[in-house]
């Protein structure tokens, strides 16, 4: 199975400059054309499934307004489990 990944956008910082939807190899980011920042830009978005939490948009970002998650496999989760007694 694919990893999966997703982002979060800071909009204080987004100034839809575009840099990250260029960079990302799964070209899965777009400007919302529906919404405004509060310094009146539109934000990126996820357009569609498909990240992988590869990271490169928000080291792009000269805003840093990127925070890019990454689902943890099953088996990490695991190996945390309190041991009984
Ligand atoms: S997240 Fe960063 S790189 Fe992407 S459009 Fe906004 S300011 Fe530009
Ligand atoms: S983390 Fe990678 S795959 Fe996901 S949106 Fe950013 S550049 Fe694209």
């Amino acid at each position: 199975m694919p990893v999966k990944g997703w982002i979060e956008v800071d909009e204080r910082y987004c100034k839809g400059c575009e840099l990250c939807i260029s960079e990302c190899p799964q070209n899965v980011l777009a400007l919302d054309l529906d919404h405004l920042t509060p310094k009146g830009y539109h934000p990126v978005m996820l357009k569609m499934e498909g990240c992988t939490g590869c990271g490169i948009c928000a080291i792009m970002c000269p805003e840093a307004a990127l925070t890019v998650y990454r689902e943890v496999p099953q088996k990490a989760a695991q190996a945390v489990q309190p041991s009984g007694g």
